[in-house]
């Protein structure tokens, strides 16, 4: 097996490889998806907070219509000519007054707790709003970040492809796809050179026969880290 070609390949890959890490691994790797869920997050706990506001203002449109009711009963016990009521019914119609007086401070503090209520809701959905504005924001400029770099590295990255694709016609297909094979599931480099008696690259020790086997073959697949152990003599 000519390893020249594939190791050189290897080599120029290399830097594409790395070149890849970089750009899949910037700022933006956790920060994108965070930034997705927390707008996510802070929409349905707005839109959560809408139906929360329109409930309450439900609440307050019913309780001013029985304020209403309970102002206009206060007014009818009223309308009754004294000079026409027994004593025993201008007490009754007193006593009925008064009832009518608290029930509606009642109706009243009540809806005083409603508006309250409404407006820590607004208050809640105005911050919760914030929250999804500067996300999304913030998501836009680090997106924007990355296309910038990724803009950027395109020419490098096309250099090394046409390299790559000079260098690929001298390789055997099968070894070559082997190769890309192995570099698709990120494990890099795929060929690995023999360092004392281990692999070059997790280092497991090879028994007598791998090694013989290895050095009469010039390649050996790592039982452990799955890559191709070389030897050139
Ligand atoms: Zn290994």
């Amino acid at each position: 097996m000519d390893l020249t070609s594939i190791l050189e390949y290897q080599n120029i890959d290399k830097a594409l490889y790395n070149l890849e890490q970089t750009l899949e691994n910037g700022v933006w790797k956790n920060m994108l998806p965070k930034l997705n869920q927390t707008a996510k997050n802070s929409q349905n706990k707005s839109s959560q907070l809408e139906g929360q506001a329109a409930a309450v203002l439900k609440e307050m449109e019913e309780l001013k219509k029985t304020i209403d009711a309970t102002k206009k009963h206060g007014k009818d016990i009223l309308k009754s000519d004294p000079e026409t009521m027994s004593s025993e019914q201008i007490e009754q119609a007193l006593l009925k007054k008064d009832r009518v007086t608290s029930n509606l401070i009642a109706l009243d503090k009540r809806l005083t707790r409603l508006a309250e209520n409404i407006n820590q809701i607004l208050a809640e959905f105005n911050s919760t709003v914030k929250i999804y504005n500067d996300a999304k924001l913030q998501y836009q400029q680090i997106k924007a970040k990355q296309d910038r770099e990724l803009a950027e590295a395109q020419p490098k990255i096309n250099e090394l492809k046409a390299k790559l694709d000079l260098l690929s016609k001298k390789i055997n297909p099968k070894t070559l796809e082997f190769y890309k094979a192995r570099r698709a599931d990120k494990i890099f480099p795929v060929f690995v050179e023999l360092i004392g008696n281990s692999c070059g690259r997790c280092r497991m020790e090879l028994s007598a026969s791998a090694l013989s086997k290895l050095k009469s073959e010039q390649t050996l697949i790592c039982e452990n880290c799955r890559r191709v152990i070389y030897y050139i003599k």
